[in-house]
């Protein structure tokens, strides 16, 4: 058996917040949590800190996956070590975080995060924790035990351990119960777990999209009544947020959960009006097919970029304005374009930061769309050779589904790229001497331009 640390127990100051019961221990034999499915990286973790004399559980998404027989994505460790200790005891980790402290430890290229049992927040020391105006939580890193750490996690579902020592699954909250009952229920105070942190509601829609849990009803009416705080979650995790909704293989289910939860519109207020205008139909018909598509790639193992579904979410309210752009300002529809999106992208940026990888090719993407309208010339052959067009041409097809694009210059420009050249040149139109006549002269102007000569040549 794992030894317990005899540190005082900073929860023993203050009166107990949670009703702290014994967990219901179910023995190894009675759950269908095997080893097999659990990574070698987590399980040398595990029983490392076990031999060293520390407890260590496997705990949260991970648990409550392989109880319902899935494959986590990754794995999580709850100990009684303090984070020094278990730095020290690993040679590829480090401590990260500031809000909570953790260890990651790398093996490879799967990590596994370390972390020590945490107090709640409310029953502990002050100068631990910190926390806003509005009851959120800045800072929270306060020690406790594995009875303390348990009333700090979200779901009831994601608060099961699983022991090391012996393989039985502790569960203070009923966890298992609410597994088998597919439901999501928040440990303690729906409205203030919520106001400490407003992502909870974000988390919640989305194990019901993943997992196709319901909300309980306490949760439902919390989530409904503070969504709004969401608004004061800083950009960046909600980034974070997104990628965990719209790029794991559930988009479209996401999607789903965030309209039924009314926080699509908290998240992306302009899309929202977007689809409430009257042909909002169509919009909404153009996001879903994005979704089946982002959703089908990942399940065949082909790369998604983000950018691509924000520029679906931004596509009504981005076009609404270019055309404004266009009728009062006389601009070109590629400046239209290019200015509309840099307006509705900064606007969606005071609420989910959008990092400029990828803001800059949303921008290039959508302000290629009207050169798809130009299929004679060289230049227009061009197109084909930028390092953006094929995200722009699959913008184009998608728009096509709406009847934004002719079927004709979709199909033009999907034949195009299977051509050789010579067929290419004359699906553009061109004689083919054209590029001849104009290479010379192309060199000449450089030559002269250049006298030094840096061996750099024009073809
Ligand atoms: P998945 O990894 O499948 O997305 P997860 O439940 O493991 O889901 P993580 O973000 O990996 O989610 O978090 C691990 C565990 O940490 C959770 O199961 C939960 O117990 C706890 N946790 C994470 N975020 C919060 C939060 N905002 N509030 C309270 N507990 C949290
Ligand atoms: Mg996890």
């Amino acid at each position: 058996m794992s030894k317990t640390t005899n540190k005082p127990r900073l929860t023993e100051l203050t009166e107990p917040v949670a009703t702290r019961t014994s967990p219901a221990i179910i023995p190894r034999p009675e759950h269908t949590i095997s080893r097999k499915h659990i990574s070698r990286a987590a399980l040398k973790v595990l029983y490392q800190l076990h031999e060293a004399g520390h407890q260590a559980f496997l705990v949260g998404g991970a648990v409550r996956d392989l109880l319902l027989g899935g494959r986590p994505k990754d794995f999580d460790v709850a100990t009684d070590a303090e984070p020094e200790t278990i730095r020290a005891l690993f040679r590829s980790s480090r401590i990260i975080g500031r809000r909570f402290r953790l260890v990651h430890v790398r093996f490879g290229r799967e990590i596994i995060e370390v972390a020590t049992f945490r107090a709640d927040a409310r029953d502990t020391q002050e100068g631990t924790t910190e926390s806003d105006d509005k009851g959120r939580l800045l800072r929270d890193n306060a020690y406790g035990a594995i009875d303390d750490d348990v009333w700090r996690r979200d779901f009831t579902v994601n608060a099961l351990y699983y022991n090391i020592a012996d393989f039985s699954v502790w569960d203070y909250v009923g966890g298992v119960a609410d597994i088998q009952k597919s439901r999501l229920s928040l440990i303690g105070d729906p409205e203030t777990r919520l106001r400490e942190d407003p992502v909870r509601t974000l988390r919640a829609v989305r194990f019901s999209a993943k997992l196709g849990f319901e909300p309980d009803e306490p949760l439902r009416k919390a989530m409904a009544e503070h969504r709004g705080l969401l608004k004061d979650v800083p950009a960046a995790r909600l980034f974070d947020e997104f990628l965990k909704l719209f790029q794991a293989g559930f988009a479209s289910k996401s999607y789903r959960a965030l309209r039924e939860h009314a926080v699509f519109r908290v998240l992306f207020p302009d899309a929202s009006k977007g689809l409430a205008a009257t042909d909002g139909d169509k919009f909404e018909h153009f996001i879903q097919m994005a979704l089946d598509n982002t959703d089908k790639r990942v399940a065949d193992n082909r790369p998604v970029t983000p950018m691509f579904l924000i520029a679906v979410f931004l596509w009504w309210p981005i076009k609404a304005r270019a055309r404004a752009l266009q009728e009062d300002d006389g601009m070109t529809p590629t400046q239209a374009l290019g200015q509309a999106t840099f307006e509705c992208l900064a606007r969606q940026q005071s609420i989910i930061a959008i990092p400029r990888r990828f803001t800059v090719p949303l921008r290039e993407m959508l302000t290629l769309q009207p050169r798809f309208q130009r299929t004679r010339g060289g230049r227009s052959m061009g197109f084909l050779e930028h390092r953006r067009f094929r995200a722009a041409y699959d913008f184009m097809l998608l728009r096509t589904e709406i009847g934004e694009v002719d079927e004709e210059i979709a199909k033009f420009w999907t034949d195009v790229q299977e051509q050789d050249r010579s067929a290419r040149e004359q699906s553009f139109g061109m004689r083919h001497d054209t590029t001849r006549t104009k290479a010379p002269r192309k060199r000449r102007r450089r030559r002269r331009r250049k006298p030094s000569g840096d061996g750099g040549s024009a073809d």
